[in-house]
């Protein structure tokens, strides 16, 4: 996978952090590994995941006899990388009709991917929908029927207030009857009552088993990379809500450190499915663990 500039950019602070110890040390002892923990810590990678990386730097230290500073960066990008790669599972379901549940707080990106998301899929030939879903907070369905119409999908919404099993289960009648391959469905983000969430996801559930029970599923969380580890109380929050296929992780180009994706992937055997770059509709990349531990030495 190409790396873009933007990702680059990102990772080049961590890269530099680590890059920094390992040449003032020079040689591989208890110093420069105490060093590289604390460096670690800071980027957001949290202290259960950074101990488990540095357990296993430390082990494959005295198994493989290693004294040669660059070869502590090889051996610790496997080990991250190792940490995120969910195999198949952090792909896209390949099924189809495909229904997919975007959830997540208000304004994490959440439009934005489904914007992003549609595309990708619609460039990969499949026909894809919109159900506006999130009715609770003003002018969502009508941010997301703009994207739409901006990119040449159509949006089922109906006012502001709606119930969202409504909008659920005519977008479901429409892509049947319209053969669509995607239903990219949108959802309200509002954690902080969990029980109606709950409640309205298990209900929208309830819409699919019933009318479309053939269609593959999907339930994507959005986490903002920004947020930093604040995404993963909201893995945990939302995991209970409803039982998630994986997850996004949005601005990987802004500020953040991006440790999180280390940290959400680990600590919750979550695959990471994609990562948001940017504002514009280009601007998604499919996750590959090996790339994005890669570019944190490049
Ligand atoms: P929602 O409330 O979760 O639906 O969030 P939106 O999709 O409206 O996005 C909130 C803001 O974040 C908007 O200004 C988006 O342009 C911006 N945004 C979304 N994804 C990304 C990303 O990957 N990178 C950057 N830099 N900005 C993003």
């Amino acid at each position: 996978m190409a790396l873009t500039a933007k990702k680059k950019g990102f990772f080049g602070r961590l890269s530099q952090r680590i890059g920094d110890v390992l040449l003032m040390r020079g040689k591989v002892d208890e110093a420069m590994l105490d060093e590289l923990e604390e460096v670690i810590i800071t980027s957001d990678i949290g202290m259960d995941t950074t101990m488990k990386i540095m357990d296993r730097l430390r082990e494959r230290i005295r198994y493989d006899r290693i004294e040669d500073p660059e070869k502590v960066k090889e051996v610790l990008t496997e080990i991250i990388a190792s940490l995120m790669d969910k195999g198949e599972r952090c792909a896209l379901s390949e099924e189809y009709p495909l229904i997919i549940m975007m959830i997540g707080i208000n304004g994490g990106g959440k439009t934005t991917t489904i914007a992003k998301l549609g595309h990708r899929l619609r460039e990969q030939g499949k026909t894809v929908m919109f159900a506006a879903a999130d009715t609770f907070r003003a002018a969502a369905s009508e941010q997301l029927e703009i994207w739409g119409n901006r990119i040449g999908i159509n949006t089922v919404r109906h006012q502001e207030g709606a119930d969202p099993s409504a909008v659920l289960f005519d977008a479901v009648q429409s892509a049947k009857a319209k053969h669509i391959d995607v239903l990219i469905c949108d959802t309200a983000g509002r954690l902080q009552n969990k029980k109606n969430l709950m409640n309205e996801l298990e209900k929208m559930n309830k819409v699919i088993d019933r009318e479309y029970p053939e269609a593959a599923r999907e339930t994507l969380l959005i986490l903002d990379a920004t947020n930093g580890k604040n995404a993963i109380s909201q893995t945990k929050e939302f995991n209970e809500v409803a039982p998630l296929t994986g997850v996004v992780i949005t601005k990987m180009d802004g500020t953040a450190k991006g440790g999180i994706a280390v940290t959400v992937a680990d600590q919750f055997d979550m695959p990471i499915k994609f990562i948001g770059v940017g504002e514009t509709i280009d601007d998604l990349e499919a996750f590959d663990a090996k790339a994005f531990a890669d570019s944190i030495f490049e």
